[in-house]
């Protein structure tokens, strides 16, 4: 699925990026690194489901304008 994505989330706490794979926000509790303050994945639940509407589109985009589906396109050493 989406596993390598990471996507930034800014804590309902003091504001801050955080930076983490999406699996990391959607565990049930975690600490902001930032603020230390716990945090809970429902308060990222909405934020994370718009961010994954806007992945879902932007693959299929990407898989629909794209023939050459057979490199991951990100990096030139990949091939
Ligand atoms: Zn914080």
């Amino acid at each position: 699925m989406h596993d390598e994505s990471k996507i930034v989330l800014n804590c309902p706490e003091c504001d801050a990026a955080i930076y983490e794979m999406i699996d990391w926000f959607k565990r049930s509790d975690f600490v902001c690194q930032v603020c230390g303050k716990g945090l809970t994945a429902a308060q990222f639940a909405p934020m994370i489901a718009d961010l994954e509407q806007a992945i879902d589109t932007r693959l299929d985009e990407m898989i629909s304008d794209q023939p050459h589906a057979g490199c991951c396109g990100k990096k030139s050493t990949c091939c």
